[in-house]
């Protein structure tokens, strides 16, 4: 086994195989950009090496840089995680010329399976079902309608460079063709210098469904099952589990048979993934992820097997520890991925500050939290905004489901956007109890599954009221201090007053509902408020609230005047109104272009003079994996932009000024 390795990720990723590595006794070098001087990952590996500035290209993509820290640390082998560097089959070469392992499959699986387009090829030529498609060489537009139109509308465009959704595209009918393909391929060669497209028939209910694999240096190639992975918003996944409800045993098979003859089509070594999509009875190979998989853990939970440990063995040069006939499935588990991002905003990436940070308690076998972060983090645009992987297993379905719920209650996020609410509503959604999954879930349950958030609990404002009332005694008790005289009548702060019934009135704001609560201060520490329901005996103790005896956990992050209330899960957040300070500046315009997340500009589509119809695209801003399109708000002329293609822009900025038509 190796004595030490380097991990070249950032994140939960990091953490993870850092434990594994921990638990061997290997040893652990990890690198780090300036953006994550002191981040999680940082402090779990046994040595920290800087690798440059913050965006990937500088730190966490700088091959040659992390092979330096490699040989100057003397890590044996590299483990690069998903993402970044693992599927670039170049770093795998340099690692070998090196004289360092790289923790995967060959270089020329890698390259193998790097294009959607040839894998296709290759495993058409294996025998493995395929869905309808064109994906060959041939580029041009004629030919590419002619195949859109032989293979039947509604078609999906992808780059064939591609991942993680970039450069794919759903045309309904014959007349979107053109504009998508110009519009795909523009987008597959910024995304991956590769603008070739393949196109597919695009199943209108499918399931992802996909299988985990492994193959060790002595020729043993395995199939670890499989993970329905159906649970998507903008065809990435949300939600995923293992098993795949309704999978029979006779299918089982079949599928596990495919995924090994795509791998064995390679001479695959290690851990990958071959994705499904499944339609009706039948199953079709979508692509091959040559890595570890973000959702490993759900096969990890089901198979009691530590996929980590299984890499870093076969790199070594093991055999696989266990034969295929010993291999089972146990129970039901299920992740659901927390990110920062705005289902409401048809999940804009949110940017932000970890204020506070609390997760559900890990219990073994039961619950697990991969994450990344510690409170006082921030998401920034540099890196994909997933938070934390929440995993779940129960005995059966319904068991995981419970457990789901329950931890996902559990979760305390506040100073940024989570989809922490929509994960309590698919946990809790009938049809996903039901097990009614396919990728279109999330499109078509939208409504129940972002409910607005429903305004007055008496609990919030009680929770608000005591917390200002909490803070601003110890307020007082501090300048009583500080002036030398506890016992003065002016240091008193529970508003009792001589002639009787003291109290104080505080005025909250929670979106457009406003209220106005009566604080009455009692003997024992605890206060009557008069709340729109009526009058209740409150009292809070550190994270439990009591109204008329009945005590709740619940959570108050106070910043200034915003308070956030965590209850159950959920985030309910109010301002406390002083009322000496000076009315909020009205929200800008909604005339005004302004960049929605901080990123980098990727396009611009408009030249000062331009006139542009209501809508029309105007700038193209990255991050965070995604990329925004920033329309006109209204008809008009361009006047002027005011930032250039490769430019990062902060939150708010204004990119585009033009001049209303009329
Ligand atoms: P999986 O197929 O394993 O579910 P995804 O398709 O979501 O995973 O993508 C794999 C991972 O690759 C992402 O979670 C992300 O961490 C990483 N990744 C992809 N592109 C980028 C990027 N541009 N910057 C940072 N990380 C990236
Ligand atoms: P990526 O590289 O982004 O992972 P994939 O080819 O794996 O791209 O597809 C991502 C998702 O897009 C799938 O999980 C599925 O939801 C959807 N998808 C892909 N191909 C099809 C198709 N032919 N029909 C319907 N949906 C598809
Ligand atoms: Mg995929």
């Amino acid at each position: 086994m190796f004595r030490k390795i380097l991990i070249a990720n950032r994140g939960e990723i990091a953490c993870r195989v850092i434990t594994t590595a921990r638990r061997l006794g290997i040893a652990t070098v990890a690198v780090y950009s300036e953006a994550d001087a002191g981040a999680r990952h940082t402090r779990l590996a046994d040595e920290a090496w800087p690798i440059g500035p913050a965006p990937a290209r500088q730190s966490y993509l700088a091959g040659e840089k992390i092979l330096e820290v490699a040989r100057r640390s003397g890590a044996e082998a590299i483990h690069p995680g998903y993402g970044f560097l693992s599927e670039n089959a170049d770093f795998a070469a340099a690692c070998a010329q090196a004289g360092i392992v790289f923790i995967g499959p060959p270089e020329a699986a890698i390259r193998a399976m790097g294009s959607k387009a040839e894998s296709k090829a290759l495993m058409e030529r294996s025998g493995v079902p395929l869905v309808p498609g064109h994906h060959g060489e041939a580029q041009d537009m004629a030919l590419l309608r002619a195949e859109a139109a032989r293979i039947g509308y509604p078609v999906l465009i992808k780059a064939s460079a591609g991942g993680g959704g970039k450069g794919m595209r759903v045309v309904e009918s014959a007349g979107g063709l053109d504009e998508a393909i110009e519009g795909a391929k523009r987008e597959a060669l910024a995304s991956f210098g590769d603008d070739r497209l393949l196109i597919e028939k695009y199943l209108t209910r499918p399931r992802h469904i996909e299988i985990q694999i492994f193959a060790d240096t002595q020729g043993n190639t395995v199939s670890l099952f499989e993970r329905d992975c159906s649970i998507q918003r903008r065809h990435q996944k949300v939600i995923e589990e293992a098993p795949a409800p309704g999978m029979d045993p006779a299918r089982r098979q079949a599928m596990g048979e495919a995924a090994v003859a795509a791998a064995r089509a390679v001479g695959y070594v290690g851990a990958g993934t071959v994705e499904f999509i499944a339609e009706g009875d039948g199953f079709y190979f979508m692509e091959m992820n040559t890595r570890l998989q973000v959702e490993h853990p759900v096969t990890e939970m089901v198979t009691g097997l530590d996929l980590v440990e299984w890499q870093l063995r076969v790199a070594c040069g093991e055999a696989l520890p266990v034969a295929e006939e010993r291999l089972g499935i146990r129970g039901h588990a299920i992740e659901a991925r927390v990110y920062a991002e705005d289902p409401a905003r048809d999940f804009l990436p949110a940017v932000g500050r970890l204020a506070h940070l609390r997760q559900p308690a890990e219990v073994p076998g039961r619950v697990r939290v991969d994450t990344g972060v510690l409170e006082g983090d921030s998401i920034t645009p540099n890196y994909d905004p997933m938070i934390a992987k929440l995993i779940v297993w129960g005995e059966d379905r319904a068991a995981a489901v419970r457990q789901l719920s329950a931890a996902l209650a559990e979760y305390e996020v506040v100073g940024l956007t989570t989809n922490l609410g929509l994960l309590r509503a698919i946990a809790g959604n009938a049809a996903f109890a039901a097990a009614e999954l396919d990728t279109g879930f999330i499109g078509r349950h939208a409504a129940e599954l972002m409910p607005a958030e429903d305004a007055a609990d008496p609990a919030i404002w009680a929770a608000a009221a005591l917390t200002v009332v909490h803070d601003q005694r110890a307020a007082i008790e501090e300048a009583a201090r500080a002036t030398g005289d506890p016992y003065s009548p002016w240091a008193a702060v529970d508003a009792w007053r001589m002639n009787g019934d003291g109290y104080q009135d505080l005025r909250f704001r929670q979106g457009d509902a406003a209220v106005t609560l009566r604080t009455h201060p009692l003997p024992d520490g605890s206060f009557h408020l008069d709340l729109p329901g009526g009058r209740v005996q409150a009292a809070m103790l550190d994270d439990r609230l009591s109204l008329d005896g009945v005590s709740r956990r619940v959570r108050v992050v106070r910043r200034g005047e915003d308070l956030t209330v965590v209850m159950g899960g959920r985030n309910y957040t109010l301002t406390v109104e002083d009322p000496l300070a000076p009315p909020r500046s009205e929200a800008a315009g909604s005339d005004r272009v302004t960049a929605p997340v901080p990123g980098r500009v990727t396009r611009v589509l408009v030249k000062p003079g331009d006139r542009v119809a209501k809508n029309a695209p105007l700038v193209v801003i990255e991050a965070m994996k995604t990329e925004f399109t920033l329309r006109a708000p209204l008809e008009g002329t361009v006047e002027t932009i005011r930032h250039q293609v490769e430019e990062m822009v902060e939150e708010g900025t204004e990119l585009v000024t033009f001049a209303a038509a009329g």
